[in-house]
């Protein structure tokens, strides 16, 4: 095995990465652990992060252009990925002292307060589809608390890997901070079992989930899971349905449909939902293949010929097991990964399809009679990571809000992502969350210390 920069837009092999060695891999083990030990002060940490932010700006082109290059993605979005990456480095730079401040409990015994504190040496475990944003969720707050961290990264997209380590390492990281590894999926469990490894972050698909989620289970290491979905989007009679069809589309189509967060189901009530599919498949039959470089491209490939083949095949089974095609189910001719957008109908609760995710342009489409219904399939799924209402009526929007089981909700408007909002989800889309105040303490030690007070303590549990 090996990590390979495949261009999936024109199949063209462009390096190849040998796997680190398990040696390698200890070094790199042993030098995070002391660094642990003497990472430091908070203020020095923030001050590497605030620098990497700059650089990801200043180097915006090059990184961007990596980007479309290892995975695909048109160039516009790469960019805005690289400013997002930066948004969040910054963000964790400037917030991170208040986050981690002292927070003073009311106790009956005493003086108490939480202290946050780093554990020790993380493993991260990170996919493709983009690549330095889902780096930057886990690793702006881990570093910032202190914690130091050993990267593996998706092996198709190694030179953004590297470019991401270079940026900490240009911004003064010191050594031992962050490593990024290429590792086998074995070497990823030898980490895990090592005592120095305090905690295991993936972001990836449900398979990935389980396993790592039961290596560090075993362990007794605290995990965050950042797994796959199949957001609803739902969209009520009292809403413009071109608007809500205008979103649907653009919350499909972002990275060529290969979001978590991706509006996956769209589900519209009865009296709105001819007008809504009729605007869909209007916009939908704008992207047209192109080279991803190109400003002027729509549709991107996707990130593999494997992706690809994989879309095709679980397409196909829908439609075998009763889904009707509305639209797209194909790929065109040519060495690009590209799958045409696509909607499916008539998917039944007992068609497998139903509780997919589909990583790629494909949505598919359910009639609801009303809000009650549209509802009922939007929780009829293993997954709950984000989904989406669109209704006019704003009391509406909040009573259905909370009736939605996701870890997200977004209200007239596609799934979105700022360094404030906390990002994860329920169900089979994992535990966790990152980005936010919530981000920074998923792997901090919340320590309590209480000066008591013997003259208030009437009796005591231990
Ligand atoms: P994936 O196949 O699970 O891979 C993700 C990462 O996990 C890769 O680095 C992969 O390396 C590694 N991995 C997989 N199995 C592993 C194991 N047993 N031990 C150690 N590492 C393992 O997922 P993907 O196809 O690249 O990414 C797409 C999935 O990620 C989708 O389901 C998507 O919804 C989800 N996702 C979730 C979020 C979120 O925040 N919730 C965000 C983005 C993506 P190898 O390829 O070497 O196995």
């Amino acid at each position: 095995m090996s990590y390979q920069s495949v261009n999936p837009y024109t199949g063209e092999l462009l390096k190849e990465f040998p796997l680190h060695t398990d040696e390698e891999m200890l070094n790199a083990l042993e030098r995070a652990d002391s660094r642990f030990k003497s990472f430091g002060a908070l203020a020095e940490r923030t001050a590497v992060l605030k620098r990497a932010a700059g650089l990801m700006i200043e180097r915006r082109e090059e990184l961007a252009a990596l980007v479309t290059m290892e995975m695909g993605k048109r160039i516009q979005e790469s960019r805005d990925e690289v400013d997002l990456s930066s948004a969040i480095l910054a963000y964790y730079a400037e917030h991170a002292e208040r986050f981690l401040s002292k927070q003073p409990l009311e106790s009956t015994v005493g003086e108490a307060w939480v202290e946050f504190e780093p554990i020790g040496v993380l493993v991260g475990v990170e996919p493709w589809n983009y690549p330095y944003y889902q780096l930057v969720r886990f690793v702006g707050p881990s570093f910032a608390l202190g914690n130091t961290i050993l990267l593996k990264h998706a092996p198709g997209i190694p030179q953004c890997a590297l470019a991401f380590e270079k940026i900490l390492t240009d911004a003064g990281a010191p050594e031992g901070a962050y490593t990024n590894l290429f590792l086998s999926n074995d070497q990823v469990s030898r980490l895990i079992e090592d005592p120095r490894v305090q905690g295991v972050a993936l972001t990836g698909s449900e398979k990935a989930g389980e396993s790592l989620a039961s290596q560090a289970g075993k362990q007794l290491k605290k995990s965050t899971m950042e797994l796959g979905g199949n957001d609803a989007f739902i969209v009520l009679d009292d809403f413009d349905p071109k608007l809500a069809a205008k979103f649907a589309v653009q919350g499909r189509m972002t990275n060529a449909g290969q979001a978590c967060v991706g509006s996956k189901r769209f589900i519209a009530v009865d009296s709105i939902a001819d007008e809504f599919l009729e605007e869909v498949l209007r916009l939908l039959s704008s992207f047209v293949p192109g080279d991803p470089t190109k400003e002027a491209t729509t549709l991107a490939p996707l990130s593999s010929k494997l992706a690809q083949s994989r879309l095709l095949d679980q397409v196909n089974a829908a439609l075998a097991n009763g889904a009707k095609l509305v639209v797209g189910g194909k790929a065109p001719e040519g060495p690009g990964a590209f799958v045409l957008p696509t909607v499916l109908t008539n998917v039944a609760p007992a068609n497998p399809a139903y509780r997919q995710e589909f990583f790629g342009p494909v949505a598919l489409f359910f009639r609801a009679k009303d809000e009650v219904e549209a509802l009922a399939i939007a929780n009829d799924s293993p997954f709950g990571l984000g989904g989406s209402i669109c209704t006019s009526d704003p009391d509406r929007a909040r009573r259905l809000a909370s009736k939605l089981q996701s870890g997200m909700v977004f209200l007239n408007s596609s799934a979105l992502t700022t360094p404030e909002l906390p990002f994860g989800g329920v169900k089979r889309s994992g535990f966790g969350r990152e980005l936010s105040s919530f981000g920074i303490e998923e792997f901090a030690n919340k320590k309590m210390v209480c000066i008591v007070d013997p003259a208030k303590v009437t009796h005591l549990v231990s």
